[in-house]
């Protein structure tokens, strides 16, 4: 049996300078608040936990003496992740003493002026539809620049209903923007249905914000779970670029299976004779892809 690597696999740009930036911070002697998962992978936070940054909820920053925080309140640093926050939270952090650390991607910090300009370009009337999973993070963050006054559609169904019951009126102008790590196939489908039903093509401004990196990554792990007999996808549960990532996997190659770490393998998976692909989405870590390929090679 032989056992691959994708090469492509691993962090984004956005999550390497958030993780980069709070190992730095902890380098110099923290404490450090990340408020949310700074990755969406079980492994890799427990990994930074161990060198002290803690994750939060809103409701603990929000909270004037939060009971689960311990330490000087003068010295909390908040850390804001790839995904980016709406300015609510901005407000709030400030509001409650937080300095704060700003690690929003600059693609993610990119579309969120863009969503604030189209309101502007088209207000009073301009409609906002966001291509994104509801309640997502980097959603809320987008959703919050124009103070939640935006649709947000999860699939093709979703919008065909917005429309129906009005949510969407296509007398009025539609500006559409997509989550930075939705399916590239997917946006399309939905701006060409969305650009079918629109008669004066004025009214719709199709924005392309899908990540580059996450665009190019579908097109080559396609190809890569093509290319091999087995695919063993690596990532965490809540990632949604996970789930995305490893469905395309199983659209060309069945045999591919979603682990979360290398416990989870089964032996009954493999044959000596297969070609094993392991890849993962934008929030998994290259260590873990290589402890998964080890594990996979000792299982025969
Ligand atoms: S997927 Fe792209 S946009 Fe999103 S955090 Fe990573 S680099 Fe930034």
């Amino acid at each position: 049996m032989t056992v691959e690597i994708d090469r492509n696999s691993g962090f984004c740009g956005g999550v390497i300078r958030a993780i980069d930036g709070a190992e730095k911070f902890l380098a110099e002697g923290g404490p450090l608040y990340s408020l949310g998962a700074i990755v969406h992978n079980e492994s890799e936070l427990a990994r930074l936990r161990a060198k002290g940054l803690v994750t939060v909820s809103l409701d603990d920053i929000s909270s004037p003496s939060p009971e689960s925080l311990s330490g000087d309140a003068s010295r909390r640093t908040l850390l804001i992740r790839a995904h980016g926050e709406p300015p609510e939270t901005y407000r709030i952090a400030k509001e409650r003493g937080w300095k704060v650390v700003d690690f929003t991607c600059p693609v993610v910090l990119k579309i969120q002026k863009s969503i604030r300009e189209a309101r502007e370009r088209n207000a009073p009337d301009g409609q906002i539809v966001i291509f994104g999973k509801i309640g997502h993070a980097e959603v809320l963050g987008l959703v919050g620049q124009v103070g939640g006054d935006a649709t947000v559609v999860e699939n093709l169904a979703q919008l065909k209903e917005a429309i129906a019951s009005g949510t969407i009126d296509l007398g009025r102008h539609v500006d559409i923007f997509s989550q930075t790590t939705k399916s590239p196939v997917e946006y399309e489908e939905i701006c060409s249905y969305l650009s079918s039903r629109i008669a004066d093509k004025a009214l719709l401004s199709i924005h392309n914000t899908i990540c580059r990196q996450v665009a190019s990554r579908h097109k080559e792990l396609a190809e890569f779970a093509r290319s091999h007999d087995v695919v063993v996808f690596v990532s965490g549960k809540e990632s949604s670029n996970g789930r995305v990532l490893s469905e395309l996997c199983r659209s060309v190659n069945p045999r591919t299976y979603k682990v979360g770490s290398a416990s989870e393998l089964d032996s009954s998976w493999f044959r000596p004779e297969d070609n094993v692909g392991v890849c993962g989405a934008t929030s998994t870590p290259k260590w873990l892809l290589e402890e998964v390929a080890v594990q996979i090679k000792n299982l025969h």
